[in-house]
């Protein structure tokens, strides 16, 4: 017979973490302000009774373990009840991502055959477009409805005990945003989710615990909000949120509520910047108030972002991940000798993505998978494994990993010596030039420090010598002039001069993924057949 450890038997359910908020922190504030400019407060027991009037609801409607509650929905309060009463009940919460095309939606809500879908009013021409094609949903719920959602809290005593079960189960779906083909599902574990969101409050991870204020820009449908409604529970935080992401409405909340952590895609910032330039100019208050640590991911994190936020004296934790990733993969924090470093050093250091957080792995492989060396120079596909990172996708007929269980993330990168990661690019995106790469994360996040310019994005066109070359397509800063020459003497300061881009484009807007990434996919078909003009001339 096997001898079992003599310890209490509890299934890591993702239910203990709202019971363990509400019991512990049930005062806690839970805040949201809604588009109409209201704010709106519960707190932690006040979310915990919603969430279970909902799972008590979904049981009655005969709800079984493990069928889907898509939300179609902002960031807000009755949001995340929506996530615990769903996982509550026994069933998987499905949040999909607003900002996809019809056809994606219809995709994926049919294949995921949810049962249920909540959603806030303001997306119901959406869904009555999307309604006919939707062949599982049998309720609808309207977040922001006192005849609906409303209605169902008043009908529901909370009366409810939480389905329990293995840790394995399965309790959230979250699909990849699907820049190539169909988009790919993938679904937590409760076992998963709770290993990630206890590794998450770490001070080298979100830094989160009972005196933290957050608010979370990143969206509760992009790679679950980076699992912050799991962690913010775990630490007891207050959580601050906004169904509006415009830069007014979060500096003021920012301030008003005392924030003391935020976390989202860099886009975010670059437009706060400009309100705050906006700001002080017409003289007002550009103060952050208590904000002291800001988390972006999602995609680099351009040096003059860093360094702006850095020298206002808030730390810049910069995390990669993805959504197969559950999302965090790696985070950069403080090292041991930070206190020694100057500022140009420190920044340096955040310019990176990061280390790998107790709980998974990372490895760097060449074409031929030869494990490559953690010397900051060679650069390879970055693989990573561990308890929070897919392992198959949702009814997939095969595994996405290897036999040794590590995942292909589709990035390039360098490990320095001390694990420190650096993604170089995506595999797809990288510049070919003469059968050498350029980075075009690196050409874009130079770019972007170059005073005028707001956005770039540099993809490679067909060049007959050198196979590929670089262009870079700019969008001013309002009101900025700069000129073509001007981009380049800027950069020529910042990259080889192999990578200076043959030319600069100025362009009124980029296209963007339903996650706020610029759509470099979408690019290069547009630039295909473009012809460079100097080889034009020739
Ligand atoms: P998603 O699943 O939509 O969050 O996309 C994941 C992808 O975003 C990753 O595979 C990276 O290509 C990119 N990404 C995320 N964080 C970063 C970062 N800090 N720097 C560069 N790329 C990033």
């Amino acid at each position: 017979m096997t001898m079992l450890g003599c310890m209490q038997d509890w299934e890591l359910r993702v239910t203990h973490l709202i019971d363990y908020a509400a019991r512990e922190h049930g005062p806690r504030e839970i805040l949201t302000r809604w588009a109409d400019g209201q704010v709106e407060r519960t707190n932690w027991a006040g979310v915990a009774l919603e969430a279970r009037k909902l799972a008590q609801a979904f049981t009655k409607w005969g709800l079984k373990p493990g069928d889907r509650v898509a939300t179609f929905a902002m960031n807000h309060h009755r949001h995340l009840a929506a996530w615990y009463g769903a996982i509550g009940c026994g069933g998987v919460i499905h949040t999909v991502n607003i900002r996809l095309f019809d056809e994606d939606l219809i995709y994926i809500m049919n294949h995921a055959e949810d049962r249920v879908l909540m959603y806030d009013a303001q997306f119901q021409p959406i869904i009555d477009r999307l309604k006919p094609h939707l062949k599982t949903v049998e309720h609808f719920i309207v977040f922001d409805s006192d005849d609906s959602y409303g209605a169902l809290m008043r009908d529901m005593d909370g009366a409810f005990d939480w389905v329990m079960g293995d840790e394995r189960d399965p309790c959230m779906l979250c699909y990849t945003s699907g820049t190539t083909g169909n988009p790919k599902g993938v679904l937590y574990q409760h076992r998963s989710t709770m290993l990630h969101a206890m590794a998450e409050i770490a001070p080298s991870i979100f830094d989160l615990s009972c005196a933290s204020v957050l608010l979370p820009i990143v969206p509760m449908f992009h790679a679950a909000s980076w699992g912050l409604p799991f962690a913010g529970a775990a630490a007891g935080v207050k959580f601050v949120f906004s169904t509006t992401n415009d830069a007014p409405t979060l500096h003021k909340l920012m301030r008003d509520e005392g924030v003391t952590h935020s976390a989202g895609v860099p886009t975010v910032w670059l437009a706060m910047f400009q309100h705050l330039d906006a700001t002080a100019k017409a003289g007002g208050d550009a103060g952050l108030g208590k904000l002291r640590l800001v988390t972006i991911g999602g995609s680099a994190a351009p040096r003059a972002m860093i360094e702006r936020l850095m020298k206002q004296g808030i730390r810049v934790a910069h995390a990669w991940g993805m959504t197969e990733t559950s999302p965090i993969g790696t985070m950069g924090a403080p090292t041991p000798d930070w206190d020694d470093l100057d500022i140009e050093a420190q920044i340096d250091i955040v310019c990176k993505q990061g280390r790998v957080p107790f709980g998974v792995e990372l490895r760097i492989v060449d074409d031929e998978d030869n494990v490559l060396p953690r010397d900051g120079t060679s650069s390879g596909r970055l693989q990573i494994r561990g308890p929070w990172v897919v392992k198959r996708y949702f009814k997939a007929e095969a595994d996405a990993v290897d036999a040794e269980q590590w995942f292909d993330t589709g990035d390039v990168s360098v490990i320095h010596a001390d694990g420190t990661m650096q993604i170089t690019d995506r595999a797809k995106d990288v510049i070919k030039s003469g059968g050498e790469w350029i980075s075009s994360v690196e050409l874009e996040n130079a770019a972007v420090g170059c005073p005028g310019v707001a956005e770039a994005a540099a993809i490679g066109v067909k060049h007959p010598k050198w196979d590929e070359r670089p262009i870079l397509l700019v969008v001013r800063k309002e009101g900025a002039t700069l000129s073509e020459a001007d981009v380049v003497n800027y950069l020529a300061g910042q990259v080889v001069k192999w990578w200076l881009p043959d030319e600069v484009l100025f362009v009124d807007s980029l296209p963007h993924t339903g996650t706020g990434k610029i759509q470099k996919a979408e690019l290069r078909k547009q630039y295909k057949d473009y012809e460079l003009k100097a080889l034009n001339a020739a």
